[in-house]
């Protein structure tokens, strides 16, 4: 509800009202955009806005109970606004803004672009001209975000390509403070991806073996029956979604970052790979067909799983299909995700250091077999961490650009 007016008024040129800044606000405007203030309807008697400007401009205004909305009559730009004051009487008491007019939109210079393809990860750096206070994020053609981090006006974001998009387009969007906004299209190296489809088998006494951890007691024997009870029981144990926890970079930057390639075990064989489609397939029936979001690191039981990087612990707990997982959070948006692990060595909020100990390899959830499934995560995006583990991509790709401009 709430009141609707709209009243054209005038605005003249005075210099008084000197005496009165004692309450005053700052506000920027770019006399085009219709500009919305916080607003106490009720008893307003003079709202005026004066500038140094000799010409008389329309403008309309609209309140709510608790909106002020200001706009210009004139078609843009058809007069010149500068600087000034808007000044709301209340009998009460006199609330002033000191108005700041900005018609200049923002700059954008790309320093550097990713090479980017299904599945994979980079880095996207950029400085942002601007005189005023102003926000900016990546955004991509799914509608999702990237927060940068900033650092004397260079911009930086880790971005991930999802998996499952065939097309990927990224865009800066700066906006300032008075509304001005400009985008700008990240061009891109394309990479071209394959991806392998696998067969799965799973044992006959699957849900039976995986079962104790979730106190199956239904079980029928009859295996397939039983592979979705153990579905349903994961799914009940899920405590946190990964994307939830991750979709946000942190306030951290990229000092986490080291040389060290993300390894976290010192000596394995890879089974499945990032992006297999796999089928799993259960007394020759396909049970579940899914992508496979990380990679699958073998090595012996008992085998102590590290953090290559340091970073702070944002889970570590049982969660259903993952079994035991840890999540870290490395900076910039990055974070690694740790699943089936035996036994978890850290818990949640603490921080870790470089070649930490977070527990021991195991087979716990969703698990054919003793192996550590390692994801890298992206601001939400699983990527393929096979480039995070390979140290000659790290630094062409992330270390090398990030000395480049100063992080
Ligand atoms: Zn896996």
């Amino acid at each position: 509800m709430g009141n609707q007016v709209s009243t054209p008024f005038l605005l003249k040129t005075s210099i008084f009202l000197s005496l009165l800044f004692a309450s005053c606000y700052g506000l920027y405007w770019n006399g085009a955009s219709p500009l919305v203030l916080p607003f106490v309807g009720a008893g307003v008697s003079r709202v005026f806005f004066e500038v140094p400007l000799e010409t008389n401009i329309s403008l309309s205004f609209t309140y709510t109970s608790n909106l002020f909305i200001i706009q210009p009559m004139n078609p843009f730009p058809s007069f010149e606004l500068k600087d000034g004051i808007l000044v709301i009487v209340y009998p009460w008491k006199t609330v002033m803004y000191k108005m700041r007019i900005s018609t200049l939109p923002p700059s954008v210079e790309i320093l550097h672009t990713p090479s980017l393809g299904r599945g994979k990860s980079g880095l996207v750096i950029y400085r942002v001209g601007s005189s005023i206070p102003c926000q900016t994020w990546i955004e991509d053609n799914l509608g999702c975000r990237y927060y940068p981090y900033e650092e004397k006006k260079v911009w930086v974001s880790l971005v991930g390509w999802p998996l499952t998009t065939t097309r990927y387009q990224l865009k800066i969007v700066v906006e300032d403070a008075a509304q001005n906004s400009v985008e700008k299209l990240v061009s891109y190296s394309p990479l071209k991806t394959t991806y392998r489809v696998r067969t799965i088998p799973l044992a006959r006494e699957f849900a039976k073996e995986q079962g104790t951890e979730v106190n199956l007691t239904n079980l029928t024997g009859d295996p397939l029956k039983d592979y979705n009870t153990l579905m349903a029981a994961f799914a009940k144990q899920t405590k946190v979604s990964v994307f939830e926890l991750t979709y946000r970079r942190s306030g951290r930057g990229g000092q986490m970052f080291t040389n060290l390639p993300f390894l976290p075990l010192q000596e394995f064989a890879f089974s499945s790979l990032f992006g297999d489609e796999r089928r799993f397939v259960l007394e020759g029936k396909v049970m579940r067909s899914s992508y496979h979001y990380g990679i699958d690191m073998v090595a012996p039981s008992n085998t102590p799983v590290v953090t290559p990087w340091g970073g702070e612990v944002k889970f570590a707990d049982y969660n259903g299909a993952s079994g035991n997982t840890v999540i870290i959070d490395h900076g910039l948006g990055m974070y690694s995700v740790y699943m089936h692990l035996e036994r978890i060595d850290v818990r949640t909020k603490m921080m870790v250091r470089a070649g930490q100990q977070i527990g021991i390899i195991g087979k716990t959830g969703y698990s054919t077999g003793i192996h550590l499934h390692l994801g890298i995560s992206i601001q939400g995006r699983y990527v393929d961490p096979t480039d995070w583990t390979n140290q000659e991509w790290l630094e062409n790709h992330i270390l090398e650009p990030l000395r480049r401009y100063g992080k």
